[in-house]
């Protein structure tokens, strides 16, 4: 008996070890951020897609504590900070500690690991969540020295906006001729960027070829000290929108990442990390626009999708998904339905700005079950970067 129980052991033991070994290791990481998606956008989702969406793939989900440095409630700047390095900050710090010191973000450590990066965002590539990634300033509204920080920061393949900050800059330098000196391709407008082969470029595009206009929505009403959300922002614009200049704006953050994925697989010995985030979600929040909402959702639900296909297709990739916050304290509005006369879903707000709800983290790939229960967001760059270096 003793003997069949330690044989027992010893297989047991081989089975574990084999099956460990056999998990493929994470060369490739895509970190996709929903900004402002909580379980209400999540849930607007579910009610109103009759497919199968990306979230319901994840094999693993865990649960993200988002809380500031010096506020339960966090904005964008200190929540990217803690999913870009670890390390919680206070409200409107980039890429800095609460001293002001700069912190090494999840992407840099990828970088000395010998990996391509990309970032891809469909707002400025200036604003709060991505420049967490390659930034360390003590103020988010610090958009010119951040865009000089980007010039800096080494990153192989850039899609988002935010032109003004490299160009109409108060010290008069032009950061675009900054970029092509230190060997990148600078493209100005979308259809260059989607016919690329470079491996090394920024695409700085205006915002209406990363998003959708809407009609009548210019009445941004965030609260006292909250940021006013760039979808109000988009409205508002005054610029001339002639119909042959916008691409695809409903498409934009679809393509662009796949672009971005597409790049960064050619010649990548040691892998690459990809950063993408959505940033509009939390726009619909602030403006309490349920219709808008869900719009974006299915948005992010067809960007998810095809990093669900790259990770099937690519099996040492790591997909993480998850939220900097919650925005617009979301939940879907009591409306009777009966099966197959189901009327729209309706979501109701309880604010017009942030929440400190937990939000959820969806996993795939090598290395998911890191992800499985309740953490801190800074939790998740450390087992992002853990599992880099295995
Ligand atoms: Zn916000």
């Amino acid at each position: 008996m003793r003997k069949t129980s330690l044989f027992s052991v010893a297989m047991l033991a081989l089975v574990l070890a084999t099956s460990c070994c056999n998990e493929p290791k994470v060369k490739n990481v895509i970190y996709l951020i929903g900004d402002g998606m909580g379980f209400g956008a999540v849930t607007s989702l579910l009610l109103s897609e009759d497919e199968v969406t990306g979230f319901e793939q994840a094999p693993v989900i865990g649960l993200s504590e988002t809380c500031s440095a010096n506020n339960y409630v966090t904005d964008s700047a200190a929540g990217g900070t803690a999913l870009a390095t670890g390390t919680r900050t206070n409200n409107g710090f980039v890429g800095a500690d609460p001293e002001g010191n700069q912190l090494t973000s999840v992407l840099r450590k990828a970088q000395e690991m010998g990996k391509k990066t990309g970032i891809v965002v469909n707002t400025t590539l200036t604003e709060a969540t991505p420049a967490s990634f390659y930034a360390g300033v003590t103020s988010r509204k610090m958009v010119f020295d951040i865009a000089k920080q980007f010039t800096e920061s080494n990153v192989d393949v850039a899609i988002g906006g935010g032109l003004d900050h490299f160009i109409a800059r108060p010290d008069s330098l032009d950061l675009t001729a900054t970029l092509i000196e230190k060997g990148y391709d600078v493209f100005l407008n979308w259809e260059t960027v989607l016919g690329t082969d470079s491996e090394k470029f920024v695409g700085i595009l205006p915002l209406y070829d990363l998003h959708r206009r809407e009609e009548n929505n210019g009445t941004a009403s965030a609260a006292e000290g909250q940021e006013v959300c760039l979808a109000a922002q988009l409205a508002s614009l005054n610029e001339d929108v002639n119909t042959t200049h916008l691409s695809e704006p409903t498409v934009y953050l679809e393509k662009a990442t796949v672009k971005a994925l597409d790049i960064l697989s050619r010649n990548n010995k040691d892998g690459f990390f990809l950063m993408i985030e959505s940033a509009i979600i939390d726009g619909y929040g602030h403006n309490n626009d349920s219709d808008g909402m869900i719009v974006e959702m299915k948005e992010f639900n067809r960007t998810l999708q095809n990093m669900i296909d790259y990770v099937n297709n690519n099996p040492e990739t790591l997909l993480v998904v998850t939220a900097d916050h919650e925005t617009g304290g979301t939940g879907v509005y009591y409306n009777g339905h009966k099966p197959g006369n189901e009327g729209p879903v309706k979501l109701n707000f309880s604010t017009s700005g942030h929440t400190g709800t937990v939000v959820p983290i969806f996993a795939y790939g090598p290395g998911a079950e890191n992800f499985a229960g309740l953490m801190k967001n800074t939790d998740v760059p450390k087992k992002i970067e853990a599992l880099m270096k295995k």
